[in-house]
């Protein structure tokens, strides 16, 4: 029953525009899960999701909040580490009687990589898509203790390409890849280059205000134009929205 679904472990839940990667400025609901197995200096939500106290959404209030964008963008944290609760929200997209977009951004989390196929398929053969915005890190030592290697982000880079083949609902794949360090910037566009044609590769500064992004934004665009990638802003710091 709809109104029984309730999607827990949330720290934030709003309406605004998306502010980077191929949907940049579109307008979208978001839904962002407390915690992340990753813990980055450079993150601009980890305040967000490490301090708030979790919150419940309720199917009815995501359905009325979808009724303005029909784009819904679940984040984090690492939304992969919440199964049960995606699979809330996939229960809940499948009681709605409009097409939506459905975006996950992950790290890659490799331990539950697997079972995004049985979530998927929830929703059956409905209209909507479902769009991954891949997002790996690689440049710090002590993510390989996290989980984070190359190994790891190649293995699950695969396996969702084989799950989007697999789906009766088309899954696209995007990988946004923050650039700072140059050697492993390079290291994560080789890696994905092989999986995803050059058209779903984002490039996009690191920083967490307009200043530190402003100095990254020459390296972006030159290994953009060398590896021939996409290049996207991130406009809720450079705008200052949430
Ligand atoms: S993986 Fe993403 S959400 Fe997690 S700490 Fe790093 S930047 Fe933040």
């Amino acid at each position: 029953m709809l109104k029984n679904i309730v999607i827990d472990k949330v720290s934030e839940f709003f309406n605004s525009w998306q502010g980077e990667g191929p949907r940049m400025g579109q307008r979208a609901t978001f839904l962002r899960f407390k915690y992340c197995n990753l813990n980055c200096p450079f993150c601009d939500t980890l305040h967000k999701f490490k301090n708030k106290k979790p919150i419940q959404v309720t199917c009815k209030e995501l359905q009325h909040y979808l009724i303005d964008t029909n784009y819904l963008v679940i984040t984090g944290g690492e939304p992969l580490i919440h199964l049960d609760e995606l699979t809330s929200v996939f229960n809940c997209i499948k009681q709605y009687d409009y097409n939506t977009v459905i975006g996950i951004e992950t790290n890659g989390y490799s331990k539950n990589i697997d079972k995004l196929y049985d979530i998927f398929t929830k929703i059956g053969t409905r209209q909507d898509r479902i769009e991954i915005y891949f997002s790996p890190k690689l440049f710090i030592d002590e993510y390989k203790d996290r989980g984070s290697t190359i190994e790891n982000i190649k293995d699950s880079l695969i396996k969702l390409s084989f799950i989007s083949e697999l789906t009766p609902i088309p899954v696209d794949i995007y990988a946004k890849i923050v650039v700072s360090d140059i050697v492993k910037t390079q290291e994560l566009i080789e890696l994905t280059k092989h999986v995803l044609p050059t058209n779903n590769i984002y490039l996009m500064p690191e920083g967490k205000n307009k200043k530190e992004l402003t100095k990254n934004y020459q390296n972006t665009t030159k290994l953009a134009k060398i590896y021939n990638v996409n290049i996207t802003d991130r406009l809720h710091i450079n705008f200052k929205f949430s």
